[in-house]
């Protein structure tokens, strides 16, 4: 089988060969204060910044989740109260969970072919705003020069960018935010169960002034343990061994980045050409590069994902209020360019059936 959905997803081939490199290393039963863990720490985060270009002054912290990633943005880094900027369903939930912890709570909801206009924006008060840089529900993205933009109009404010399904798939302008996260189970390549956090110095500094520990997962006490390359609780130590293998034989993420933005365009041409599917998005600056979604209808949907199951194939859903009208598309680095052209195939053969009214 070859997955295609849009995470979890398919994961590196050499993931087994590196569970059964940890299992026989003793790395499954490692203590997590040992020096062993310690080691796989430091040399994980040298590899995080190093594949990803991340500028030297952020540091690299785990958490378990993306959704973990939103409770702990809200307890430790927002005082008064978080600013959500969102057009589609990932960034709504973060919204709505961030609510539950800080009632005072704002969003502004953009249309998803355009650019919330940042000269409207009002953050009043509000110490964080918080954006979805890839917005996997509807195939969008947040150009980086809106990013910088953003930046630049608030420079008080912290910005916190969910980039679950963006972060090691394309190159992240990462001075536009403070905080930027991402499950492991997208384009990272690895199973789920691990986030990646991205903070910078203003976002530790803010950590610091809050003060804030009254949770197992408060951001001051995993900052603090990390600083000794240690977690607050007993880690996923796989997950993070995993990364660190995967890692190592990764290409730089300008090389990954040109690879998948080339495939995007081979998919964008070749999906504006069918006649019995139509983009969701026809902007191209804000387009996706990693997830492509496309509409068609619910008969069409199904024969797609019926016929190309019998071919091995899986297509991913759509998601939220797009559930039964889309269909996604993962473009992510563990997808190889065979199996992209193995579906494009697929999509070039595929003629609807017509159906008796
Ligand atoms: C997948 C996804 C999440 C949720 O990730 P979990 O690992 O389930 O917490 C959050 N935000 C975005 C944009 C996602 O794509």
């Amino acid at each position: 089988m070859i997955t295609f959905y849009p995470g979890p997803s398919k994961v590196y081939p050499e993931v087994p060969q590196y569970v059964r490199e940890a299992y026989e290393a003793g790395v499954l039963s490692i203590n997590h204060r040992s020096p062993e863990f310690m080691e796989i720490f430091r040399r994980v985060r040298q590899l995080v910044k190093e594949k990803l270009d991340v500028p030297d002054s952020y540091t690299v912290v785990f958490s378990s989740s993306a959704t973990e990633c939103w409770e702990i943005i809200s307890q430790s880094l927002v005082s008064k109260k978080s600013l959500h900027i969102f057009n589609g369903a990932f960034g709504e939930k973060w919204w709505r969970y961030a609510q539950q912890l800080v009632p005072a709570t704002e969003s502004i909801v953009f249309d998803r072919e355009e650019l919330p206009d940042i000269d409207q924006i009002l953050a009043d008060d509000a110490d964080l705003i918080a954006i979805t840089h890839n917005e996997t529900s509807n195939g969008t993205a947040l150009p980086g020069d809106w990013m910088q933009k953003l930046r630049k109009q608030f420079p008080n404010a912290l910005i916190a960018a969910d980039s679950t399904s963006s972060m090691a798939g394309v190159a992240l302008p990462w001075e536009a935010a403070d905080i930027w996260y991402a499950s492991v189970q997208k384009c990272f390549g690895l199973p789920a169960g691990l986030a990646v956090m991205v903070l910078s110095p203003q976002a530790i500094e803010q950590t610091q002034s809050l003060g804030e520990k009254g949770h197992y997962n408060s951001l001051l006490n995993i900052y603090d343990q990390s600083q000794r390359y240690q977690t607050t609780h007993t880690p996923n130590v796989l997950g993070i061994y995993l990364l660190m293998r995967t890692l190592e034989n990764r290409a730089s993420i300008s090389e990954v980045n040109t690879q998948l933005t080339k495939r995007f365009t081979e998919w964008f041409i070749m999906l504006q050409n069918l006649n019995y599917v139509k983009l969701i998005i026809t902007n191209d600056a804000v387009q996706s590069k990693t997830v492509v979604p496309f509409q068609a209808t619910p008969e069409v949907i199904n024969q797609l994902q019926e016929q190309a199951k019998e071919q091995g194939i899986i297509i991913g859903n759509g998601y939220g209020e797009l559930k039964t009208t889309t269909l996604r598309i993962a473009n992510f680095p563990a997808i190889t360019d065979a199996e992209i052209h193995q579906l494009m195939n697929f999509f070039a053969n595929f003629a609807p059936e017509k159906l008796s009214h």
